[in-house]
């Protein structure tokens, strides 16, 4: 049985809202399984990295954050 699109769709957002969080922690990884760039492109970027941390954590919380 092939896999439903819905399964898919699930695992790509949960490939990328890690790669957020690693990104929020300091560390840029780019997505190799889909070829996406974390927010700032600092993967492939080095310079474009976001210093201030806050501002990372809040690009995660406003993508990937709790809703409830
Ligand atoms: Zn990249």
């Amino acid at each position: 049985m092939s896999e439903g699109a819905e399964a898919k769709q699930q695992r790509y957002r949960e490939r990328v809202r890690v790669q957020t969080l690693t990104w929020a922690m300091g560390r840029s990884v780019h997505n190799r399984v889909d070829n996406e760039c974390c927010p700032d492109f600092s993967c492939c970027h080095p310079d474009l990295f976001e210093q201030d941390s806050a501002k990372r954590w809040e690009t995660y919380h406003r993508e990937h954050g709790q809703r409830s």
